[in-house]
């Protein structure tokens, strides 16, 4: 297991600012063996060479050094200087507990401060991109359009409209094909931005009677991306404006692209014009990776933090954890901060560290969260699914509830036949029918999936 450097780069950086802070003189005086020693219980033990340096440096500056560690350290609550007398002992690479837990603080922190690397002008992190973006059959289509239309901009697949469930990487794709676009062709005007962003930048607009405004900021772009475009259900008054937008932007042959949690013909309370311009060009979806992808991408990620482990990590983690990507990256995360603490990942001990968080993740759903959950995925009210209204669409509703019910809570059928009120025969019929069409339908099985993530994301 390789320890990550941006431990070492990150606390270079607090050096750095306090040298900017007190100057370079005082910096080479006073912070010359200033080395972090321990950290047990969010505090920090800086040592340095001598009770001198210690009671000046917390007469003169301890507030400054404070403020900055912090910055980089949100997670520490003290700081305390310690005499040391071989501080030099101090080697990043050595496996101290100490060491190591601190290099997961800055890994946290690294990452955090990943916001702050997005631009304002475009909204792109440049954290997303094509080269760490792992290519399966789940994505390979979603992926080859994005590189096709940064190729042919504006005139080969206009609008893309990118479609799948939570998780799958849409926004990173989206955001990797901004970036890619932007490295091209620096001049171009990019805008990314979720729906609900635009949504509220209109409702803002209208309220301060800015719409020219905005209608000016949104048609002077040349390259427009939509994250989650299926938020702007029931919508219509951004959905009319969005139209506008649109044709605006078509019609001068500039580059839209759309994701969605589902296709365009299946948002509900949308207008027929508007999907009928989602549908205008490509659409393509975005699955679920398969094993061999969830693997391809759990290494990579911990590449990217510094971290080597042997396969069998990322082919237990890849077998537990099989659709949402984002809980795949969750799983690695806990798995390299918890195993900083032992001697060495066995696969009891792996299985030890995810069973908390499988748990936690899975299984577990109180039935009040299920029924929350579907409520508001298919907008409907409670009194919807409890009364005997037999209309076709609440029906099948009522059987995925009841699906969700006993694969995800640890109701029986006896309890899940009183909460519908229905003899528990009525509730296996239901259960099993929803089990069988799972085989078949694709479009169910989506819909599954979709659901699956919102439980977990809520
Ligand atoms: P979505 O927008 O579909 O909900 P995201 O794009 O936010 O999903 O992806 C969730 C996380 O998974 C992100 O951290 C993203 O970088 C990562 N991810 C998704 N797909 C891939 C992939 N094919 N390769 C590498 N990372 C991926
Ligand atoms: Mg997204």
């Amino acid at each position: 297991m390789v320890p990550p450097d941006v431990f070492e780069e990150i606390w270079q950086k607090v050096l750095e600012n306090i040298k900017n802070e007190v100057g370079e003189k005082t910096y080479n005086t006073w912070f010359n063996e200033f080395l972090p020693q321990t950290y047990i219980h969010n505090c920090l033990k800086i040592s340095v060479p001598s009770k001198f340096i210690k009671d000046w440096l917390e007469k003169n500056f301890y507030h400054t050094i404070y403020k900055i560690v912090k910055t980089y350290f949100p997670e520490i609550k003290t700081i305390e200087f310690v005499v040391n007398s071989s501080t030099n002992s101090y080697v990043i690479k050595q496996k101290s507990t100490v060491i190591k837990r601190l290099q997961s603080l800055a890994l946290k922190s690294h990452q955090k401060l990943s916001i702050f690397d997005v631009n304002p002008q475009t909204n792109l992190n440049p954290r997303y991109r094509f080269d760490n973006f792992v290519v399966g059959k789940s994505n390979e289509l979603a992926f080859s359009a994005c590189q096709a239309v940064v190729k042919n901009l504006g005139n080969l697949h206009n609008p893309l409209f990118i479609y799948g469930p939570v998780g799958v990487g849409k926004t990173h794709l989206l955001q990797a094909t901004g970036n890619e676009i932007l490295k091209i062709y620096k001049n171009l005007k990019i805008k990314y931005l979720t729906t609900e962003d635009f949504t509220n930048q209109y409702i803002n607009a209208i309220k301060n009677q800015t719409t020219e405004e905005f209608r000016f900021k949104f048609r002077d772009i040349d390259v427009l991306i939509l994250d989650d475009v299926h938020f702007l259900s029931g919508k219509i008054s951004t959905q009319e404006e969005l139209f506008h937008t649109f044709n605006f932007l078509y019609n001068l042959s500039k580059q839209i692209i759309f994701s969605s949690d589902r296709p365009p013909f299946l948002i509900p309370d949308i207008e027929e014009r508007l999907k009928s311009r989602f549908e205008g060009g490509l659409v393509v979806d975005i699955n679920p990776p398969d094993f061999e992808t969830r693997v391809a991408i759990l290494k990579l990620k911990s590449q990217e933090r510094g971290v080597v482990f042997d396969d069998f990590v990322y082919e237990y983690i890849a077998e537990k954890f099989t659709n949402n990507i984002r809980e795949l990256e969750g799983a690695l995360s806990l798995v390299i901060f918890e195993s900083k603490f032992v001697d060495k990942l066995t696969p009891e001990k792996l299985k030890e560290i995810l069973k908390k968080f499988t748990k936690e993740q899975f299984n577990k759903f109180t039935p009040k969260k299920i029924i929350k959950t579907l409520l508001s995925h298919y907008e409907i009210k409670e009194e919807d699914i409890i009364k005997q209204i037999r209309s076709k669409h609440l029906v099948k509703i009522r059987q995925i509830l009841i699906y969700f019910l006993r694969e995800y809570s640890h109701l029986s059928y006896t309890s899940i036949a009183e909460i519908f009120k229905k003899d528990h025969t009525t509730i296996i019929y239901s259960y099993e029918k929803i089990v069988k069409e799972l085989k078949e339908n694709e479009n169910l099985k989506q819909e599954i999936e979709i659901i699956k993530s919102k439980l977990l994301e809520n």
